[in-house]
């Protein structure tokens, strides 16, 4: 997918066939929420499994917990989050649009990237072989112009993000000509601090201690329960924790879709380590990430890492991993050297010895953590945005003919299988019926026999379902269906006792599982 127009597209495609649904949509919906349908239930739901079997399945040392989206309120101070997790929210006068000048400075930053690409390419293609890159960059006015822009935009940014210094950060706008990217307007307001935290009373007295928040990420629930952990499932380090739980943040534009919700869903594990191993446990996790997503099999291109400029005020080093979004790449997992920052501060707020004793070194100390966080939804999104495809097909006639097709991968696939029999009638529909009772233990299969068979075809298509098996009235006779792949609308003859065979090595877990 290229454009903006394809996403559009996706976005009405998710829609219609039952993934993804604005919430309260009768209501004229609520911004930046979102429901999920049939398909997507499912889809979510591979996903969760994908990488909860990738995390606690296949290590030893990671268990899983399920902790509660209410906390106590002093958690949220000793995490930083009451202080400090802050945007910069900035208002255009004229459009009343609000951004977050972060954010309109880093897209004011990437368009000039893509100028300089550009012209790359163009002179790659003038060049041909003779073309050095390097070379290029290095000699060319324009790309050097544009870079020394970057640079010099890159730097001021970094300081006054540091510095929190919220008026350099407007002066930015202001110098890059940064105009709103509605009405073109430049009449901007002043730099202010907005807490993404969302709160509310617990017990029937609203009085100020009684103020708790939703938790705006799962990571807490996991650091003030390491102890019950470590001690109950006698774990030594290194080991992890995992989580997978709905997260809150009040964010101050909502864009892209579920890309950036109110609500939504992280998968995060904390991996606790000795102290000084750091770097090698953040390398470690750096690549086993890239592994997972990578093992899906979409195009490698489409990933990078990217490290932070400016470093949380709990880490030592962070990096994201990057996808390619059909509005360009954007963050979709953060992995981040926490340090003993948590652990400590929890220690001290609640005043209880949050330590571990190692053994080996015959000391106690607190332990260090590095940090996998992924969030659901926009995982959703970078596969429903991979798997999308409009593709123009030649029927047997000879005549053209358009197919729209989830290519998802086929162990996350909503529905693993359809049943189609050709007819409703002469006893296919029981021979069907049969098939799928035989599967349905293992897979989500679908049982159709609305419309003709091309038509169903493309529906299971369309929400991304691998194989269709076709019941006719040979089966009857010789106990044999047609079986018909997705993504090369190849049909075999096979026999029906084949089936568990071909279905369990293309759409099972352990296909994916088995390349980490
Ligand atoms: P961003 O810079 O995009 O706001 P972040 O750096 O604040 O993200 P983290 O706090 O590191 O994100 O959260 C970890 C992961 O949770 C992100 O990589 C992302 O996949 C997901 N995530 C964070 N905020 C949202 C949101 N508002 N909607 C959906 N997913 C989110």
């Amino acid at each position: 997918m290229a454009s903006e127009d394809t996403f559009k597209k996706l976005i009405a495609h998710a829609k219609e066939y039952g993934f993804v649904f604005q919430s309260s949509e009768i209501y004229d919906g609520l911004s930046a929420v979102y429901d999920y349908g049939q398909y997507g239930a499912e889809l979510k739901n591979n996903i969760k499994e994908y990488w909860w079997n990738a995390m606690v399945r296949l290590n030893e040392n990671i268990v899983g917990i399920d902790s509660a989206i209410f906390m106590h309120p002093e958690i949220w101070k000793a995490s930083g989050h009451v202080g400090a997790f802050n945007d910069p929210l900035i208002d255009n006068k004229d459009s009343k649009k609000r951004y977050r000048a972060d954010v309109l400075i880093e897209d004011y930053l990437q368009k000039i990237e893509s100028k300089i690409n550009k012209e790359i390419t163009k002179a790659r293609k003038r060049f041909g072989d003779s073309f050095d890159e390097p070379q290029y960059r290095e000699t060319n006015q324009r790309v050097i112009g544009y870079q020394t822009k970057i640079n010099e935009t890159k730097t001021r940014f970094v300081k006054a993000l540091e510095q929190d210094d919220l008026k350099e950060i407007k002066q930015i706008i202001i110098d890059a000509e940064i105009a709103c990217p509605v009405t073109g307007s430049r009449n901007w307001t002043e730099v202010r601090q907005f807490n993404l935290m969302f709160s509310t009373q617990l017990g029937s007295v609203s009085e100020d201690a009684n103020t708790i928040y939703l938790r705006p990420e799962t990571a807490q629930g996991i650091f003030v329960n390491y102890l019950n952990v470590q001690k109950s499932g006698r774990m030594k380090l290194p080991f992890g924790i995992a989580q997978i739980g709905k997260a809150f943040r009040n964010e101050i534009v909502a864009r892209q879709f579920i890309f950036r919700m109110r609500e939504f869903e992280q998968m995060e594990m904390q991996f606790f380590i000795r102290p000084g191993d750091e770097m090698q446990w953040f390398e470690h996790w750096k690549t086993a990430r890239m592994k997972w997503h990578k093992a899906l099999g979409f195009s490698e291109e489409k990933y990078r890492y990217h490290d932070h400029d400016k470093l949380a005020h709990y880490a030592n080093a962070a990096t994201d991993i990057e996808f390619e979004f059909p509005f360009g790449f954007k963050e979709v997992e953060g992995i981040h050297s926490r340090t003993d920052f948590d652990l400590s501060q929890h220690q001290d707020f609640s005043g209880k010895k949050i330590q571990y004793f190692d053994s080996e070194l015959n000391k106690s100390y607190v332990p260090y953590v590095v940090e996998t966080s992924i969030g659901l939804d926009r995982m959703f999104l970078l596969i429903l945005s991979n798997a999308y495809e409009e593709e123009t097909i030649t029927k047997e006639d000879g005549t053209k003919d358009q197919r729209v097709v989830l290519r998802i991968p086929p162990a996350l696939a909503p529905v693993k299988i359809a049943v189609l029999p050709l007819v409703k009638k002469d006893g296919l529909p029981e021979k069907a019926r049969e098939i799928i009772n035989t599967l349905k233990y293992n897979y989500n299969c679908q049982y159709e026999e609305k419309d003709s068979i091309g038509r169903r075809y493309r529906r299971q298509d369309a929400i991304g379902t691998p194989l269709c098996i076709t019941v006719d009235h040979q089966s009857l006779k010789d106990n044999t269906v047609t079986l018909r792949y997705r993504d090369s609308m190849k049909q075999d003859r096979i026999k029906i006792s084949e089936l568990n065979e071909i279905i369990f090595n293309l759409v099972n877990m352990k296909t994916l599982l088995e390349k980490l």
